[in-house]
Protein backbone atom coordinates (compact mmCIF):
# COMPACT_ATOMS: atom_id res chain seq x y z
CA UNK A 1 0.00 0.00 0.00
CA UNK A 2 1.32 3.56 -1.35
CA UNK A 3 1.14 5.09 2.34
CA UNK A 4 2.93 2.02 4.01
CA UNK A 5 5.27 2.76 1.68
CA UNK A 6 5.48 6.15 2.52
CA UNK A 7 5.93 5.93 6.15
CA UNK A 8 8.36 3.34 5.48
CA UNK A 9 10.41 5.43 3.84
CA UNK A 10 10.18 8.57 6.47
CA UNK A 11 11.21 6.04 8.73
CA UNK A 12 14.12 4.52 7.67
CA UNK A 13 15.65 8.02 6.62
CA UNK A 14 18.42 8.12 9.18
CA UNK A 15 18.71 11.25 11.33
CA UNK A 16 22.09 11.73 11.47
CA UNK A 17 22.71 14.13 8.87
CA UNK A 18 19.48 16.64 10.11
CA UNK A 19 21.29 15.81 14.22
CA UNK A 20 24.31 16.80 13.15
CA UNK A 21 22.77 20.00 11.53
CA UNK A 22 20.90 20.88 14.51
CA UNK A 23 23.75 19.90 17.21
CA UNK A 24 25.40 23.02 15.68
CA UNK A 25 22.28 25.17 14.96
CA UNK A 26 20.82 24.34 19.13
CA UNK A 27 23.89 23.38 21.03
CA UNK A 28 21.89 23.85 24.42
CA UNK A 29 19.46 21.06 23.76
CA UNK A 30 20.93 17.41 24.17
CA UNK A 31 20.02 15.42 20.80
CA UNK A 32 22.78 12.73 21.10
CA UNK A 33 25.81 11.38 22.77
CA UNK A 34 29.51 10.88 21.62
CA UNK A 35 29.09 9.63 18.03
CA UNK A 36 32.46 7.68 18.63
CA UNK A 37 31.19 6.25 21.40
CA UNK A 38 29.38 2.76 21.98
CA UNK A 39 26.95 4.37 24.35
CA UNK A 40 23.16 4.80 23.77
CA UNK A 41 20.65 6.30 25.83
CA UNK A 42 17.26 4.55 25.97
CA UNK A 43 14.37 6.97 26.32
CA UNK A 44 10.45 6.44 27.34
CA UNK A 45 7.87 8.99 26.38
CA UNK A 46 4.13 9.51 27.82
CA UNK A 47 4.06 7.43 30.72
CA UNK A 48 3.86 6.07 33.21
CA UNK A 49 1.35 3.93 31.95
CA UNK A 50 -0.38 0.59 34.05
CA UNK A 51 0.05 -1.72 31.12
CA UNK A 52 3.46 -0.22 29.63
CA UNK A 53 5.57 0.80 32.56
CA UNK A 54 5.99 -2.17 34.67
CA UNK A 55 6.22 -4.69 31.81
CA UNK A 56 9.09 -2.41 30.49
CA UNK A 57 10.93 -2.19 33.93
CA UNK A 58 10.37 -6.17 33.53
CA UNK A 59 12.14 -6.45 29.96
CA UNK A 60 14.91 -3.64 30.89
CA UNK A 61 15.46 -6.16 33.89
CA UNK A 62 16.02 -9.24 31.71
CA UNK A 63 18.66 -7.17 29.64
CA UNK A 64 19.94 -5.71 32.55
CA UNK A 65 19.74 -2.47 30.24
CA UNK A 66 19.43 1.08 32.00
CA UNK A 67 16.67 3.90 30.79
CA UNK A 68 14.80 7.07 31.16
CA UNK A 69 11.21 7.79 31.39
CA UNK A 70 10.46 10.94 30.42
CA UNK A 71 7.01 11.18 31.85
CA UNK A 72 3.81 13.79 32.64
CA UNK A 73 2.66 15.13 35.88
CA UNK A 74 -0.52 14.38 35.74
CA UNK A 75 -0.02 10.68 34.37
CA UNK A 76 2.58 10.18 37.36
CA UNK A 77 -1.00 11.92 39.69
CA UNK A 78 -2.98 8.96 38.33
CA UNK A 79 0.22 6.20 38.74
CA UNK A 80 2.38 7.30 41.36
CA UNK A 81 3.46 3.70 42.27
CA UNK A 82 4.63 3.27 39.00
CA UNK A 83 7.78 6.05 39.90
CA UNK A 84 8.35 4.25 42.97
CA UNK A 85 9.03 1.11 41.01
CA UNK A 86 11.23 2.86 37.94
CA UNK A 87 13.22 4.57 40.34
CA UNK A 88 14.27 1.02 42.86
CA UNK A 89 15.09 -0.23 39.38
CA UNK A 90 17.71 2.68 39.30
CA UNK A 91 15.77 4.18 36.32
CA UNK A 92 16.28 7.96 35.37
CA UNK A 93 13.39 10.52 35.19
CA UNK A 94 12.95 13.26 33.36
CA UNK A 95 10.19 15.62 32.23
CA UNK A 96 8.00 15.45 29.36
CA UNK A 97 5.44 18.26 30.23
CA UNK A 98 2.43 18.10 33.13
CA UNK A 99 -0.19 17.36 30.81
CA UNK A 100 0.82 16.26 26.61
CA UNK A 101 0.72 19.59 25.24
CA UNK A 102 2.46 21.62 23.05
CA UNK A 103 4.52 24.59 25.15
CA UNK A 104 4.39 26.35 22.42
CA UNK A 105 -0.12 26.91 24.00
CA UNK A 106 1.30 27.82 27.06
CA UNK A 107 2.35 30.83 28.76
CA UNK A 108 5.66 31.13 30.05
CA UNK A 109 4.27 31.42 33.53
CA UNK A 110 2.37 28.77 33.67
CA UNK A 111 5.13 26.34 31.82
CA UNK A 112 7.56 26.84 34.61
CA UNK A 113 5.07 26.24 37.16
CA UNK A 114 3.85 22.77 35.83
CA UNK A 115 7.26 21.92 35.02
CA UNK A 116 8.96 22.43 38.43
CA UNK A 117 5.08 20.62 40.17
CA UNK A 118 5.89 17.92 37.68
CA UNK A 119 9.62 17.86 38.77
CA UNK A 120 8.66 17.56 42.52
CA UNK A 121 6.21 14.94 41.77
CA UNK A 122 8.74 12.95 40.37
CA UNK A 123 11.13 14.14 43.55
CA UNK A 124 8.41 12.67 46.02
CA UNK A 125 7.17 9.56 44.18
CA UNK A 126 11.02 8.63 43.75
CA UNK A 127 12.56 9.43 46.73
CA UNK A 128 14.97 11.45 44.96
CA UNK A 129 15.95 14.94 45.16
CA UNK A 130 14.35 17.53 42.87
CA UNK A 131 18.15 18.86 41.80
CA UNK A 132 18.65 15.60 39.92
CA UNK A 133 15.62 15.70 37.73
CA UNK A 134 16.58 18.47 35.08
CA UNK A 135 15.92 17.15 31.64
CA UNK A 136 13.22 17.87 29.72
CA UNK A 137 11.43 17.00 26.54
CA UNK A 138 9.32 19.12 25.03
CA UNK A 139 5.88 17.55 23.72
CA UNK A 140 6.29 16.76 20.52
CA UNK A 141 9.74 18.40 19.82
CA UNK A 142 8.17 21.93 19.95
CA UNK A 143 10.18 24.74 21.09
CA UNK A 144 10.70 28.25 20.23
CA UNK A 145 14.30 30.20 21.31
CA UNK A 146 11.78 32.09 23.90
CA UNK A 147 11.15 28.63 25.35
CA UNK A 148 14.85 26.98 24.74
CA UNK A 149 15.77 30.09 27.45
CA UNK A 150 13.21 29.59 29.80
CA UNK A 151 14.13 26.38 30.09
CA UNK A 152 17.84 27.23 30.81
CA UNK A 153 17.14 30.05 33.12
CA UNK A 154 14.73 27.98 35.00
CA UNK A 155 17.38 25.16 35.21
CA UNK A 156 15.89 22.93 33.29
CA UNK A 157 18.23 20.73 30.75
CA UNK A 158 16.39 20.61 26.82
CA UNK A 159 16.75 16.97 25.44
CA UNK A 160 15.13 15.37 22.16
CA UNK A 161 16.74 12.26 20.14
CA UNK A 162 18.50 11.43 17.24
CA UNK A 163 16.58 7.76 16.76
CA UNK A 164 12.53 8.32 16.87
CA UNK A 165 10.91 5.02 15.51
CA UNK A 166 7.08 5.42 14.69
CA UNK A 167 6.26 2.51 16.00
CA UNK A 168 2.48 3.73 16.85
CA UNK A 169 2.15 3.82 12.68
CA UNK A 170 4.18 0.91 11.45
CA UNK A 171 3.92 -2.95 12.22
CA UNK A 172 5.94 -4.12 15.04
CA UNK A 173 8.39 -5.72 12.88
CA UNK A 174 8.90 -2.79 10.05
CA UNK A 175 9.83 -0.44 13.24
CA UNK A 176 12.17 -3.27 14.97
CA UNK A 177 14.39 -3.44 11.88
CA UNK A 178 14.42 0.22 11.54
CA UNK A 179 15.47 0.85 15.02
CA UNK A 180 17.78 -2.18 14.68
CA UNK A 181 19.30 -0.54 11.76
CA UNK A 182 19.73 2.75 12.89
CA UNK A 183 20.53 2.62 16.29
CA UNK A 184 24.71 3.25 16.86
CA UNK A 185 27.06 4.47 19.34
CA UNK A 186 25.86 7.78 20.27
CA UNK A 187 22.27 7.41 19.36
CA UNK A 188 19.56 8.80 22.04
CA UNK A 189 16.22 6.74 21.42
CA UNK A 190 12.90 7.54 22.10
CA UNK A 191 9.76 4.96 22.13
CA UNK A 192 6.78 5.78 23.59
CA UNK A 193 4.47 4.13 26.42
CA UNK A 194 0.67 5.11 25.96
CA UNK A 195 0.19 4.12 22.30
CA UNK A 196 -2.57 1.30 21.23
CA UNK A 197 -0.88 -1.02 18.38
CA UNK A 198 2.28 -3.51 19.37
CA UNK A 199 3.10 -3.23 23.13
CA UNK A 200 6.18 -0.97 23.34
CA UNK A 201 7.54 -3.51 26.05
CA UNK A 202 7.26 -6.34 23.06
CA UNK A 203 8.73 -4.12 20.91
CA UNK A 204 12.33 -3.19 23.39
CA UNK A 205 12.74 -6.87 24.27
CA UNK A 206 13.06 -7.59 20.11
CA UNK A 207 15.35 -4.48 19.64
CA UNK A 208 17.63 -4.92 22.86
CA UNK A 209 17.46 -9.11 21.58
CA UNK A 210 18.66 -8.34 17.89
CA UNK A 211 21.02 -5.38 19.32
CA UNK A 212 22.88 -8.13 21.82
CA UNK A 213 26.34 -8.82 20.65
CA UNK A 214 26.73 -5.37 19.01
CA UNK A 215 28.94 -4.02 21.48
CA UNK A 216 27.05 -1.15 22.41
CA UNK A 217 26.36 0.03 25.96
CA UNK A 218 23.33 1.44 27.16
CA UNK A 219 23.31 4.22 29.62
CA UNK A 220 21.29 6.87 31.44
CA UNK A 221 21.01 10.59 29.64
CA UNK A 222 23.67 11.33 32.44
CA UNK A 223 26.16 8.94 31.13
CA UNK A 224 25.54 10.14 27.66
CA UNK A 225 25.54 13.57 27.92
CA UNK A 226 28.65 13.18 30.43
CA UNK A 227 30.30 11.10 27.27
CA UNK A 228 29.27 14.04 24.96
CA UNK A 229 30.76 16.68 27.21
CA UNK A 230 34.29 14.80 27.44
CA UNK A 231 34.40 14.00 23.82
CA UNK A 232 33.64 18.28 23.13
CA UNK A 233 36.34 19.26 25.81
CA UNK A 234 39.69 19.57 23.87
ZN1 LIG B 1 4.91 12.74 23.94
Amino acid sequence: MAWLEVLEAYAAASLNDAVHLLNRRFPEILWEGDPASDQVALTFDDGPHPRDTPALLEVLAKHSVPATFSWLGERVEAHPELVGAAARAGHQLMIHGYRHRSFLLEPQGSLRTMLDRTRDLLAHHSGRDPSSITYVRPPFGHFSASILRGLCAWGYQPVLCSIMPVHWMLPAEVSVRHAVAQIEGGSLVVLHESLAGSPVAKLTDAILTRLAGRGLTFVSLDTLRAGRDAAKTP
